[in-house]
């Protein structure tokens, strides 16, 4: 553990120590020798030592140029490793792609305060990702994998789901991470698969997702009709169409049942 680093609750700094949990987690994103990783989040180096023991690429990008002493010390022992400091939510994709020769692993212990944000700038911008193998408020790994029908099924599960195949790897104690945060976490593998279904529009798709879990304790006909702004019998015809009935709430429908029920609100006029 470093010694007198003084960690800033506003980037997320939660550090990692255990050897055994990090080589887990390198284990759980399938980390080989011919493997090429992206961290998100270095710290003071504790997975990104461990990708670089086991990877034939290391990329990872850090925030806080307070963190600049460990990792450069960590730079001269790893020839396979590159540190680039800023911002992932704002760094070029090409400033971080040039470092690989094809597709790579991100493998990170993430900020929580920009979980989401991180893995959606990931997908929607098409990085050359395989995997993601991140740890994640339980919480939130619990949303992202919920199945239909349970109280945690909501507008980001359908929307991850669509289009990746999620898993939790291994819940960690909140013991593990110094400082020790208030809540649990878990490591989730996620898959990339843009083509596991076929969605036109993924805008659409989104939109129609997000209005349907927008007013949960209402139906989907009034979520659809509050959240898109369209006619109750537009929203009404389109539940008809898809075969559920009327009083079906949003957490009811399948990522199948959302992409048709895009289709169809897109064909009957409903600006998406
Ligand atoms: N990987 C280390 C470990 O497991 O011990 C640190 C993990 S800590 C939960 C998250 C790290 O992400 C911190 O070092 C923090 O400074 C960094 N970070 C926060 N926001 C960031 C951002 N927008 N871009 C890059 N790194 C960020």
């Amino acid at each position: 553990m470093i010694v007198g680093f003084n960690f800033k609750k506003k980037f997320g700094q939660n550090f990692l120590s255990d050897k055994n949990l990090l080589t887990s987690i390198a284990n759980d994103a399938q980390i080989t020798a011919d493997s090429q990783a992206l961290e998100i989040g270095a710290g003071a180096g504790a997975l990104t030592e461990v990708l670089a023991e086991n990877a034939k690429k290391v990329v990872s990008v850090e925030i806080d140029r307070d963190l600049k002493p460990y990792l450069d010390l960590l730079c001269d022992k790893y020839k396979n490793l590159n540190i680039i400091f800023g911002d992932f939510l704002k760094l070029d994709k090409e400033t971080i792609e040039q470092n690989f020769d094809g597709k790579y692993k991100v493998v990170a212990n993430l900020p929580y305060y920009i979980t989401t944000p991180i893995i959606f700038r990931l997908l929607d911008e098409h990085f050359n990702a395989e995997s993601l193998t991140l740890m994640v408020q339980k919480e939130v790994a619990e949303r992202f994998c919920a199945t239909v029908g349970t109280s945690d099924y909501g507008a980001v599960s359908v929307i991850l789901q669509s289009q990746a195949d999620l898993k939790i790897t291994r819940i960690v104690d909140k013991s593990l991470f110094y400082p020790r945060p208030n809540v649990d976490s878990a490591v989730i593998n996620i898959t990339i698969n843009h083509d596991k279904f076929k969605i036109d529009d993924r805008e659409a798709f989104a939109k129609v997702v997000k209005a349907s879990f927008g007013y949960r304790r209402k139906t989907l006909i009034n979520s659809l009709q509050l959240g898109l702004g369209i006619d109750k019998a537009l929203a009404e015809s389109a539940v008809k169409e898809l075969n559920k009935p009327l009083d079906i709430r949003g957490e009811r429908l399948s990522v199948e049942d959302y992409i048709e029920l895009t289709k169809i609100l897109s064909k009957s006029g409903c600006t998406l």
